[in-house]
């Protein structure tokens, strides 16, 4: 992914054991990683919405969607012990975790979303969806937005623009602008987005080449976070559908309750996709990943085999459960439209007060923040932005940034963020927007 918020060697003074951990990893995993922040976060330990250094330094997790339930959430821990204490094994052998696990996961669907297909990534989770809509649809066109990323096989590297310059998109592959409301908002967000696919529909026609499906992250998130209005997806997806194409959801980021009304962010803008691949926030950091079809979909595809070794075993399963039964027990997804709109109106109240906010949008717990020069201009702050990531930073307070122009703030913490966690987050991002 082309990052927005990376260690750049040389440019921060760094501790003695930090720069011996950054050698390391530079020696052992290559060129190809990148760390957040110009002082990398050297974190031990996590508890709920904190994060802890080896001095025991507590850092505010504003950022991570993945520890989605809370960092090592007791729960989601044990049922990880217990099971992994009796057996782990594959999906070749009968047994009623990934039954009981897929039955309550399905039951978050709208009913024509009927089957689960589980994988370890959201990468192969949009993989397996590339191969179904190819198969079902017989046509080879993808449509992506402008900065979207989709993941790192291969083929969905080949959708993912924000990987940047050095990973070419495929011939088959058309990018669209992502509905961005604050730029263009002289439009009606649904219908220009949906005059862009439709363009993209006939480039790929003009071209010999059928559609094969229109894959979006329905938040968003690396294209700089757009989530109003909702219902703007509607007829972009009624469009590459009219083309003989699939609408796929990508719930990798919005996806488990956090933007709060809804289990997945497709919902909020009343539409049904024909596939849903999701990721990240699934196992609470326990690597799984999954995706939902439409059964008819997957009746030719199913002629041919397919076994993921541990997508779906008996651990993972329980692992899944247990977050499922967090989201619920603590009604994290209330919890998530609470704290979120809070947070989101004490966003609004700093940008009464700072005239570099250009925008505060989002959803639940996803919210985006953009830096602009000039309000009238909308120059994006760019540097400035990098500077207020990098002051909350210093301050044990960790967000990222977002967006073509690195602009957007990327407001994310685990969903049992509370309103006293809002508070620290919106006076310590007074403090650092003062001084930047
Ligand atoms: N889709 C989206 C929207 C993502 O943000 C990501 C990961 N950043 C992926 C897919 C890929 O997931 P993974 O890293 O688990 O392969």
């Amino acid at each position: 992914m082309s990052m927005t918020n990376a260690y750049e060697p040389g440019r921060a003074e760094l501790g003695a054991i930090d720069r011996t951990l950054v050698a390391r990893r530079e020696r052992l995993l290559g060129p190809a990683y990148r760390l957040f922040y110009e002082r990398p976060v050297h974190i031990v330990r996590g508890e709920g919405v904190w994060l802890y250094d080896a001095e025991g330094g507590a850092y505010l997790d504003v950022y991570n969607n993945v520890p989605s339930v809370g960092h090592c959430h007791p729960h989601v821990v044990e049922a990880l012990c217990r099971q992994a204490r009796i057996l782990n094994t594959h999906t070749r052998y009968l047994h009623e975790n990934v039954l009981d696990y897929a039955e309550k996961l399905l039951s978050t669907f709208p009913s024509e979303l009927a089957h689960i297909m589980f994988t370890c990534t959201g990468s192969e989770a949009n993989d397996l969806a590339y191969r179904i809509a190819r198969s079902f649809t017989g046509g080879t066109g993808f449509i992506v937005t402008q900065l979207a990323y989709h993941g790192g096989t291969h083929v969905i590297a080949e959708l993912s623009p924000s990987l940047g310059e050095y990973v070419k998109l495929g011939d088959h592959v058309r990018t669209v602008p992502a509905p961005d409301a604050y730029r263009n908002s002289g439009d009606e967000v649904g219908a220009a987005f949906a005059k862009n696919v439709r363009q993209a529909i006939e480039d790929l026609h003009n071209h010999g080449i059928k559609p094969a499906a229109l894959l979006v992250d329905t938040i968003f998130s690396s294209d700089g976070v757009f989530t109003d209005p909702a219902g703007f997806l509607a007829e972009a997806a009624e469009l590459i559908r009219g083309a003989g194409g699939l609408f796929i959801a990508d719930e990798v980021q919005p996806g488990f309750g956090r933007t709060g009304g809804h289990m997945w962010g497709f919902q909020r803008h009343g539409v049904v996709p024909d596939m849903v691949s999701m990721g990240k926030p699934m196992g609470d950091g326990h690597p799984m990943a999954g995706l939902v079809v439409r059964p008819e979909l997957v009746q030719a595809f199913g002629k041919s085999r397919y076994f993921n070794t541990f997508g779906g075993n008996p651990v993972s399963a329980a692992v899944g459960m247990a977050v499922l039964e967090v989201i619920e027990g603590e009604k994290l997804m209330a919890n998530a439209r609470e704290v979120g709109a809070y947070l989101h109106e004490g966003l609004r109240r700093l940008a009464d007060k700072h005239p570099i906010i250009g925008d505060v949008r989002g959803a639940g717990l996803f919210i985006g923040v953009e830096l602009v020069r000039d309000r009238v201009t909308r120059e994006p702050a760019t540097d400035e932005t990098t500077r207020v990531v990098n002051g909350l930073r210093e301050k044990r307070v960790l967000i990222s940034s977002a967006g073509p122009s690195a602009n957007i703030l990327k407001i994310r913490p685990p969903l049992p963020f509370s309103k006293d966690n809002a508070d620290l987050f919106l006076s310590t991002m007074d403090e650092v927007l003062v001084t930047t």
